[in-house]
């Protein structure tokens, strides 16, 4: 059998795993890798330098959230921004109320693991995590959250904490956090959003979402890789969840990484720059190259949200009959092209993705088939066209080599 296809040039369509780094927050950040590398916590010259620049980078950063640089705690990325808000809510709880009665905290069954496996965390904590259920095109209902909270009233829990991402990581799909927000909070319930897929990819804004708290993280915006923030509203504070030297405000502890914060601004501000121009660019070559693949593919379904203003731009993301994933993108990678299938975070496993599963795709001949391309801001026709002859060819032999209809 001849080769998938040709390799020149390799197209990364993984930017939902992560993103490269741009030329202007690598610009931004040298001085702080460099000359300028005093810790921020001291008091002379170099250190007073090192903390004006990362002031100035959680200002801007905070800014292009519509938040107060007060209210942003940076951290090593979302999935400790994710940990963080999950068990500093709980604790909260328990400060403000005591530990009489149950705890509970309310996600949706489509979070990325950062919150899923927190949410085991949670339960060695005594608490309890309830996961609502979702639509097939991974949409949480909100009449499904307002009777979760009726559960929790019925069933003596306090809910902590209602946490549910804003943009699905594995399918694009964005949830209606306004709506969510609104409901937690007419029961005086606090909210958290997992914007780490959103952030640099759509217009976020904290005052329009209406949350308590929101995580983020630079690399999928072609920031630095294990830096990112927790937004915590002015008012809403949680414990820290390591104890130090008391740098940010106290509640996060470590010296900071100034040169990642200094990258992440201006990263966030150079994705911010025409944020929806490029989103209409990148989603109408998205749904290009979403149609072709229907078109050229038997046994291809879309997943996720198919209604274009509430799905990320950037993601495409199928179900292929009769496939194994992991093998399709092994195939993609000698054609030329960087996929994923599932959730990056969890290649090597072969069961099919807890997000396709909670969209009620059942049936073991589907459900391991997925495939994710994201693509990065610059994706071009060519790129496009490209991905078009690969694709299909790709799945076509996968099918062939999977040998799950033999
Ligand atoms: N939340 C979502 C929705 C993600 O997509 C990811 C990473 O893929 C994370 C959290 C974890 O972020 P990080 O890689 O910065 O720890």
């Amino acid at each position: 059998m001849s080769d998938a296809g040709s390799q020149d040039p390799y197209i990364y369509a993984d930017n939902a795993a992560t993103t490269p780094l741009s030329p202007r927050a690598l610009e931004a950040m040298t001085p702080y890798l460099t000359e300028s590398f005093g810790n921020p916590g001291g008091i002379h010259r170099i250190a007073r330098d090192a903390a004006c620049a990362l002031e100035d980078a959680r200002a801007r950063t905070a800014e292009l959230l519509g938040a107060h640089a007060h209210e942003l705690y940076l951290t090593s990325g979302g999935t400790e921004s994710d940990n963080w808000i999950l068990q500093g809510a709980v604790r909260r709880h328990r400060d403000l109320h005591g530990t009489s009665r149950p705890v509970r905290v309310i996600t949706s069954a489509v979070e990325h693991h950062a919150v899923l496996h927190g949410c085991r965390r949670l339960r060695e904590m005594g608490a309890d995590a309830v996961m609502l259920p979702v639509d097939g095109s991974g949409r949480v209902d909100p009449a499904s959250l307002s009777g979760a909270l009726d559960d929790a009233d019925r069933e003596g829990a306090d809910v902590a904490l209602v946490s549910i991402m804003l943009a699905n990581n594995e399918v694009g799909t964005i949830e209606d956090i306004p709506v969510l927000a609104r409901i937690s909070h007419e029961r005086g319930i606090p909210f958290h959003t997992d914007a780490v897929q959103a952030v640099g990819h759509i217009p976020v804004d904290v005052d329009e979402l209406g949350v308590d708290a929101l995580s983020l993280s630079a690399h999928k915006f072609h920031g630095p890789r294990g830096t990112g923030a927790l937004y915590l509203r002015d008012g809403f504070s949680i414990p820290p969840m390591v104890e130090g030297g008391g740098q940010e405000r106290g509640l996060r502890s470590g010296t900071q990484d100034v040169a990642s914060a200094v990258g992440m601004a201006a990263a966030l501000e150079e994705a911010c720059e025409d944020l929806e121009g490029r989103a209409r660019r990148v989603g109408a070559l998205r749904d290009r190259l979403v149609s072709t693949v229907l078109e050229r593919t038997p046994g291809v379904r879309p997943t996720g949200e198919p209604d274009p203003h509430r799905r990320l731009p950037s993601i495409a993301s199928f179900i292929c009959h009769d496939v194994d994933g992991e093998l399709l993108v092994v195939l993609l990678d000698r054609a030329g092209v960087a996929a994923a299938t599932g959730s990056a975070c969890s290649t090597g496993s072969t069961e099919p993705s807890h997000v396709i599963t909670a969209m009620g795709w059942d049936d073991p001949s589907w459900n391991r088939g997925t495939l994710r391309l994201s693509l990065a801001d610059d994706v071009t026709d060519r790129d496009i066209d490209l991905l078009c002859e690969r694709v299909p060819r790709c799945i076509e032999r996968a099918r062939l080599l999977s040998g799950f209809s033999r």
